[in-house]
């Protein structure tokens, strides 16, 4: 099985890649340990990425998909493989198409882990950090025994700015306006899985299984 998922910050995405390479067998690659590992291991495409990032600038869509292009071709990807955080953009999946094609893979499925909108901003807007010892909490997942106060030092909690409620609402609109074209390619093609991603984890991993056998 070949496979990419996405789905927007606060989806779970990371979380649902894991149990799902092991489900399958299947390698996991995630661009952050790809470029980490192909910068440590000076690859081609590791040395130019290393060159941009050293300058401060942006890695070119060109080396993050030649980095792909080497991950790809290693051994460990034979078995199968789930691609995660790339492509982000359309131009990215049309040069990870011609990568695929010219390394004779077919992709088996797109897994996009779909969660409404309020859903991720009550997640992703849940954090709070304390004032004392820098303890974090979440209003939702992992709440402090007294509200407002740290259960370690009693010192205030407080909400970060960059999660705050316009702060977040931004960067889904980006994630989305980037993305939306990214999920009508991969409908056109026939390989979109859209996964209902507000249910336990279990269940999201049994409804991937299920779409990838239809
Ligand atoms: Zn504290």
């Amino acid at each position: 099985m070949n496979l990419l998922i996405m789905g927007p910050p606060g989806a779970g995405k990371g979380t649902q890649a894991e149990v799902l390479v092991k489900e399958l067998s299947i390698t996991h690659i995630s661009t952050g340990d790809m470029f980490r590992s192909a910068i440590k291991e000076g690859t081609e495409m590791g040395k130019k990425a290393k060159e941009y990032m050293d300058q401060g600038g942006l890695v070119p869509d060109e080396v993050v998909v030649g980095m792909v292009k080497e991950r790809l071709a290693m051994p460990d990807c034979a078995k199968g493989f789930l691609l995660d955080g790339f492509p982000r953009t359309l131009p990215q999946a049309e040069a990870l198409d011609e990568t695929l094609k010219a390394l004779a893979i077919k992709l088996d499925g797109v897994i996009n882990i779909d969660v409404p909108r309020e859903k991720l901003l009550a997640r992703l807007t849940g954090r709070r950090i304390c004032r004392g010892c820098g303890a974090s909490y979440h209003v939702l997942f992992n709440p402090p025994k007294s509200e407002g106060k740290c259960n370690s030092c009693e010192g205030e909690l407080y909400q970060r700015s960059d999660d705050n409620e316009e702060a977040v609402s931004n960067r889904l609109d980006v994630y989305e306006s980037q993305t939306q074209p990214l999920i009508d390619y991969y409908v056109k093609v026939n390989l979109l899985k859209n996964i209902n991603g507000d249910q336990d984890i279990k269940k999201v991993l049994d409804d991937v299984l299920v779409s990838l056998k239809g």
